[in-house]
């Protein structure tokens, strides 16, 4: 194993360095992402503007050049000459982990194959993250990333993945939301049980889960609930059925407020109706960890 040492210069040598930067909160950033970005010869980023930004944040001052979607063919073959020559190069995207739904796959695919050292640094990725705080189980798992635009390919690849056992992460927009929850409820069914993770590591973060049906009626309840970014993650075929609602802290602190001059049954109706939810669901999990918690005290 590598013995820690943030102080000692890395020495670079024809090395690729992919460095995943913050998904919201800069305080996310590694030391060890800091001291590459310092180090580097040459930063390759998705946006130069927005990564200018981050680097300013933090002090450093180095040459960058931009890799997107559209140039990234023909500049990764300028890339791999300048890494012949010997400099080191971190590749950065405009949030989380490079090449996961950012440019740079074709660069790393070609550093392989000329023998140029590819070193990754682990750090921010809204698909972990999410999944991490899902509730819903992570031993087995399929990162779908966005679900095509067009109506019939979406429902194409969720029919597709209808018996997929495997938890599913998708990255989605604000504005398709809406449609890819009733896609999911026209073909799957309405209990599939969903999370929806938001704004994560921002000021607004919120995980809020219930089966799809009633989380696509939350959703429309207020428009505040599909702004901003945004991962899907759903529980997998099977499992589906003894799915648990993930209720939020806020739903939590409204209830408990109501229930100090309310009996418990009108308290969880109106802490349902504020926030859109189903009468019947928040009572009942209530109940339900009343009886867990019991179960653990005897
Ligand atoms: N490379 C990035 C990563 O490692 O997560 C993903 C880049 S992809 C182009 C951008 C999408 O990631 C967003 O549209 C959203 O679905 C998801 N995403 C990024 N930041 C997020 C955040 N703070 N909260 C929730 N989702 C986020």
């Amino acid at each position: 194993m590598n013995e820690p040492n943030q102080t000692k210069e890395v020495k670079m040598v024809s090395t690729l360095y992919i460095v995943p930067t913050p998904i919201g909160n800069l305080d996310d950033i590694t030391l060890r992402a800091l001291q590459i970005l310092k180090q580097v010869e040459l930063i390759v980023a998705e946006d130069t503007r927005r990564t200018g930004l981050l680097l300013q944040h933090f002090a450093i001052n180095n040459r960058m050049i931009s890799l997107h979607v559209h140039n990234e063919q023909k500049k990764t073959d300028q890339l791999i000459t300048q890494l012949k020559q010997g400099i080191s190069i971190a590749l950065v995207s405009d949030a989380g982990t490079p090449i996961i739904n950012d440019p740079g796959y074709h660069l790393v695919k070609y550093c392989h194959q000329a023998g140029i050292l590819v070193v990754p640094l682990p750090g921010p990725c809204a698909a972990m993250t999410a999944l991490s705080a899902s509730g819903i189980a992570s031993d087995r798992f399929c990162y779908e990333g966005f679900l095509p635009a067009k109506r019939k390919s979406r429902q194409d690849v969720l029919h597709g993945l209808t018996k997929n056992s495997r938890t599913l992460i998708f990255y989605e927009s604000p504005h398709r939301l809406l449609e890819t929850l009733a896609d999911m409820v026209a073909i799957w069914g309405a209990k599939r049980y969903v999370v929806l993770a938001r704004e994560l590591t921002k000021t607004w973060e919120s995980i809020y889960g219930l089966p799809v049906g009633e989380l696509l009626d939350w959703v429309k309840f207020d428009e505040n609930r599909y702004r901003g970014e945004m991962v899907l993650v759903v529980e997998g075929y099977r499992v589906a059925k003894n799915s648990k609602p993930v209720i939020s802290c806020d739903v939590m602190k409204t209830l408990a407020l109501l229930q100090q001059s309310l009996p418990l049954k009108k308290a969880a109706g109106i802490t349902a109706e504020i926030y859109g939810l189903k009468n019947n669901t928040l009572y009942k999990y209530i109940l339900e960890q009343q009886v867990s918690a019991d179960n653990v005290i005897k």
